[in-house]
């Protein structure tokens, strides 16, 4: 298993829409077990294929929490389907938008039919943090980010925040 580099904005491959996986084979599920780790090591709690730079339609996800035992989701092809009228609000980051939190207010239920590590077809029925965190990996096969569910003043908060945190490290 091999850490990846996060791509971060203002990539343009993060506004790409990813396609299809045609079969999940041992090349993908090298893929996701990297993704997998990339994660952990971020840390964060979901990762798409195409913050990594490969637009496949893959995600991973994993909300145990530090020091109990990894659960980690793998989610081939997801299709995500609101469960509830109800909305939630959660303050939101992305590994692709370091130190950017701001709250975003998405379904507070969702159900998700995908295929599975082995590819077999799964359904997740998602409340809570998962609900938010699948609808915001969801939204990264779109080409869609968090930041573009914000005010147009708060988005270019955020672009400037973050290229300014890169030139600081470029000159570090
Ligand atoms: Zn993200």
């Amino acid at each position: 298993m091999t850490i990846r580099e996060i791509i971060t904005i203002p990539d343009p491959r993060l506004k790409q829409v990813s396609t299809p996986v045609e079969t999940v084979d041992d090349d993908l599920r090298a893929l996701m077990d990297d993704m997998v780790e990339t994660m952990y090591a971020a840390p964060g709690i979901g990762l798409a294929a195409i913050q990594v730079g490969v637009a496949k339609r893959v995600i991973v996800m994993d909300l145990a929490l530090e020091g109990d035992t990894p659960e980690p989701l793998y989610l081939v092809n997801p299709v995500i389907v609101p469960t509830s009228e109800e909305h939630a609000f959660y303050q939101e980051g992305c590994l692709s938008i370091p130190e950017v939190y701001e709250e975003v207010e998405r379904s507070a239920e969702c159900r998700i039919s995908y295929l599975d590590y082995n590819g077999d077809e799964q359904v997740l029925d998602c409340t809570g943090l998962l609900a938010t965190c699948a609808q915001h990996e969801m939204d990264h096969l779109e080409g869609i980010l968090f930041i573009d569910h914000l005010s147009r003043l708060k988005r270019s908060m955020a672009i400037k925040k973050v290229a300014k945190l890169k030139r600081a490290a470029e000159n570090a």
